[in-house]
């Protein structure tokens, strides 16, 4: 990156940080009710040393977010990679699902330069609404050359995280996210930035070609006394994988532990992830992986299991041990 301003795509999608109509009080809001552009807007009043370029995808909530948006993100965050005049892509975005669409383009895309996630937990026209500081943080990472090869980064309270590793942990709190097993890549505020140790990432290619479709990948979460009716459900609307969001370190009833490994017997992949919010889920602790042909999430949750599981589903890999090794790396 030059020491010109530096130029950033940012791409719309809705979210609480473009959240409107609620009255100040962060109740009852529309998010996505403001566009992209009044939110660019109201960012360059605050005269940022940056070159902002909106796209908007959408503006819809995190919650509706799916394969659409997610090639439209892809296909746009491709061009910003091989555009010479693009230093850096923002993408605003819905907290309750940052950490799957992240996740998935951190899997997919070349990160040769920083691709960064930004959202709020309070509206846009609430009280001490907090998408606007987040947003210049995002331009402040945004525009620092020590941001590449860090893989796809979040930032929300001041910190920057990256979306491997974060998981949303609070439903309203303005720090809901945490990062499990590494801690913040650095902290940050609109006019300084802390990184915590060189960047990780090795080469430039991406470790998976986006999915040509969403394959059904189905989240399973245990319950004390559950049978394995829910397990057999799943297979009979042609779930083509499995995230168990087990108990503990990825635990299950024996039964079900059973009709999942009948699963896997029978090509669809079962991943051991936990409804725990923190933890490694290692193989063969409790559960005998090897005799049952299960995969352990290993440091991922269950929503990013799933992601990484759609991913491989939809690359054709689904036996258990290139599934593992893929949960390893
Ligand atoms: N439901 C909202 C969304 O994910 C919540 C948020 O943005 O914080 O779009």
């Amino acid at each position: 990156m030059s020491t010109r301003t530096p130029r950033i795509l940012v791409l719309g999608t809705g979210g609480t940080i473009a959240g409107a109509g609620s009255g100040g009080t962060g109740a009852g809001y529309r998010p996505g009710g403001l566009s992209l552009e009044v939110l660019v807007g109201h960012l360059a009043a605050l005269g940022l040393s940056a070159d902002l370029v909106p796209q908007e995808i959408a503006r819809i909530g995190s919650q509706d977010i799916g394969f659409a948006e997610w090639q439209a993100l892809h296909v746009a965050s491709m061009g910003a990679m091989d555009d010479p005049s693009v230093d850096a892509v923002i993408i605003t975005h819905g907290t309750d699902t940052a950490e799957e669409t992240g996740f998935l383009l951190d899997l997919t895309l070349p990160t040769t330069k920083p691709v960064i996630l930004v959202g709020a937990m309070r509206p846009a026209d609430a009280v001490g609404a907090d998408g606007m500081r987040n947003f210049a943080n995002a331009v402040k990472v945004a525009g620092d050359p020590a941001a590449a090869g860090r893989g796809v980064m979040l930032v929300m309270g001041d910190a920057v995280l990256a979306v491997r590793d974060a998981r949303k942990s609070a439903t309203s709190a303005i720090d809901a996210f945490r990062t499990f097993p590494r801690g913040p890549l650095a902290r940050v505020t609109p006019s300084s930035l802390d990184w915590f140790g060189p960047a990780h990432r090795v080469g430039e290619a991406a470790r998976y070609p986006f999915p040509a479709e969403l394959p059904r990948v189905a989240i399973l979460t245990a319950g004390a006394g559950m049978d394995a009716k829910p397990v057999e459900a799943l297979l009979g609307i042609g779930a083509r994988g499995i995230v168990l969001a087990g108990m503990g370190q990825g635990n299950a009833p024996r039964v079900v532990l059973e009709a999942l490994a009948a699963c896997a017997a029978s090509g669809v992949p079962v991943v051991r992830a936990s409804r725990v919010d923190e933890g490694l889920v290692d193989r063969n602790v409790e559960v005998e992986d090897d005799a049952l042909g299960l995969v352990a999430a290993r440091a991922l949750g269950p929503a990013k299991a799933r992601v990484l599981l759609i991913v491989l589903v939809a690359n054709g890999v689904t036996d258990a041990g290139r599934v593992q090794a893929a949960f390893d790396g």
